[in-house]
């Protein structure tokens, strides 16, 4: 096997940015594999249909076997947490409880994790969206709350500098931040790695991986060509659709029979709601508040207030033509609300014959219900401040992808054991989205960050030892 690097780290979102830091900070020589190319401030696409075509697998969507449901991922260096809201949220007891009831694993609780926490969190700049910040939406959303009686809560974002009080618009930093003020990985813990000796390879895209007693050899594509690389340990970080589909061709389901199975992906519903005067909801800090209300947890969905661009507001309108344009025309009369729904029936990742991705996934049972709950009480919310029409989309879409290759502690129901190595196979590990073994009903990116310095330390330990 070469001796050229100690690890090789698959993927470079949330999870891989994060160990590839506390790996390269330990002393390891890592390499950093990424699918997609490397942007920066001053290259990332500056209108939206670029952006969803560089910056996104699948030009922007994929799409579930039955095309009921969307997904989102990114395909760039920094992964999904350079298009993502950077809102950072701890999980709470309830949602630990579940973890610790599905995997038997017993590190996943609150207090044990606390420390993984505290240390990522150290290292970022988050704060509360203060209420200063709040555009019309965001001041709909409270009213609206106070009125019904729900409780509300700031979100917590992981920003420096966004310069509101400037004019700047945050929802262009859906296609990345001009101002490197999201904490995206690549503007921290990469950037940090780098300084460290970290190499990083953006347009290679892993293809297939096979495990032997000296180490792992990957092989797949570096801008097109084929390329090998062997190393004695690997860590995929490919997010949960990334991570199954390389295994699922690399023959991975005859030693993990549950691979691909598990996956949730907090099914979101959008609302608009038409106001008589302009309500602005693209502007400033579109993203700032959220349910924190004990009877929605327990019901099984939150809300937050949350806009989108042009293009991806008419594609959720259920409509075509001069109907399309009238909605499209009252753009700034628009206010948004989204439901996001704790799942609990799970979806299906598999390849087909060519290895190419399946995703089967429906919103059914009792997620259902979930999500009309939340509806309900978005709608309840949005009539109280006087909304002159209200439109619920029909279309829901994942943008927290989970699950199949859970952790746990059977082999026979989960793929990831207590040490973040694949049962099995000793020097091939996993920290990331793709080894929830259930949805929390909470941001899950700064959990991910937590559970991948964890799996970091186990890794450096095994080396030591
Ligand atoms: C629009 C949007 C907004 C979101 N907002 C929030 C939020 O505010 N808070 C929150 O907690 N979560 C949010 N999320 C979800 C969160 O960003 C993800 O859960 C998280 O980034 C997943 O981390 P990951 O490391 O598992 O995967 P990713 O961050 O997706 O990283 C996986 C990386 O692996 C690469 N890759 C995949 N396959 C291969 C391969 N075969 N070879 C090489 N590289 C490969 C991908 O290109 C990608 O860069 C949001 C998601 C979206 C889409």
């Amino acid at each position: 096997m070469s001796d050229q690097f100690d690890c090789v780290i698959v993927g470079s979102g949330t999870s891989g940015g994060v160990i590839a830091y506390y790996l390269t900070a330990g002393g390891m020589r890592c390499l950093l594999l990424e699918a997609g190319d490397a942007y920066s401030a001053d290259t990332f696409p500056d209108n939206d249909m670029d952006g969803s075509a560089r910056l996104f697998w699948g030009g922007g969507l994929e799409l579930s076997t039955t095309a009921e449901m969307a997904f989102l991922r990114a395909r760039c260096l920094g992964g999904t947490s350079v298009v993502n809201q950077c809102l950072l949220d701890r999980f709470d007891e309830h949602a630990w409880a579940a973890w610790q009831g599905a995997s038997g694993i017993g590190f996943l609780s609150g207090e044990e994790m606390a420390r993984h926490y505290a240390e990522v969190e150290g290292r970022l700049s988050i704060r509360e969206v203060p209420a200063f910040h709040h555009n019309r939406n965001a001041r709909l959303f409270v009213d609206g709350c106070q009125k019904r009686g729900y409780r509300w809560a700031p979100l917590r974002r992981g920003e420096t500098d966004c310069a509101i009080e400037e004019g700047n618009d945050c929802i262009a930093c859906l296609n990345g931040c001009r101002r490197d003020s999201k904490q995206s990985t690549l503007v921290t813990f990469i950037r940090w790695a780098q300084a460290l000796g970290l190499q990083v390879r953006p347009g290679f895209q892993v293809e297939h991986i096979e495990a032997s007693p000296d180490g792992v050899r990957l092989s797949g594509t570096h801008h097109g060509q084929p390329q090998e690389i062997r190393a004695p340990r690997v860590v995929l970080a490919s997010g949960a659709l990334g991570n199954a589909r390389l295994l699922l061709r690399s023959g991975f389901e005859k030693r993990l029979p549950s691979l691909g199975r598990g996956f949730y992906c907090h099914p979101q519903l959008m609302t608009f709601a038409e106001f008589d005067e302009p309500v602005d909801a693209h502007r400033g800090a579109f993203q700032a508040c959220k349910s924190d209300d004990p009877r929605f947890r327990k019901a099984g969905f939150k809300i937050e207030n949350v806009f989108a661009p042009p293009t991806s507001v008419a594609m959720l309108y259920p409509g075509f033509g001069a109907r399309l344009q009238a909605f499209m025309l009252r753009y700034r009369y628009l206010a948004s609300v989204e439901v996001s729904v704790q799942d609990t029936v799970p979806g299906r990742i598999s390849v087909d014959a060519r290895g190419r991705l399946r995703i089967a996934k429906r919103l059914e049972g009792e997620d259902v219900r979930r999500g009309k709950a939340g509806l309900i009480a978005v709608r309840e919310i949005l009539e109280s401040v006087g909304a002159r029409t209200i439109l619920q989309c029909p279309m829901s879409f994942g943008l927290h992808l989970m699950g199949g290759l859970a952790i746990g502690q059977d082999a026979q129901r989960s793929a990831v054991g207590g040490g973040f190595n694949l049962h099995g196979s000793p020097n091939i590990y996993a920290a990331d989205s793709s080894i929830f073994p259930a949805a929390p009903g909470i941001n899950p990116a700064l959990t991910i960050m937590a559970l991948s310095h964890r799996a970091s330390l186990e890794i450096l330990k095994g080396v030591i030892e």
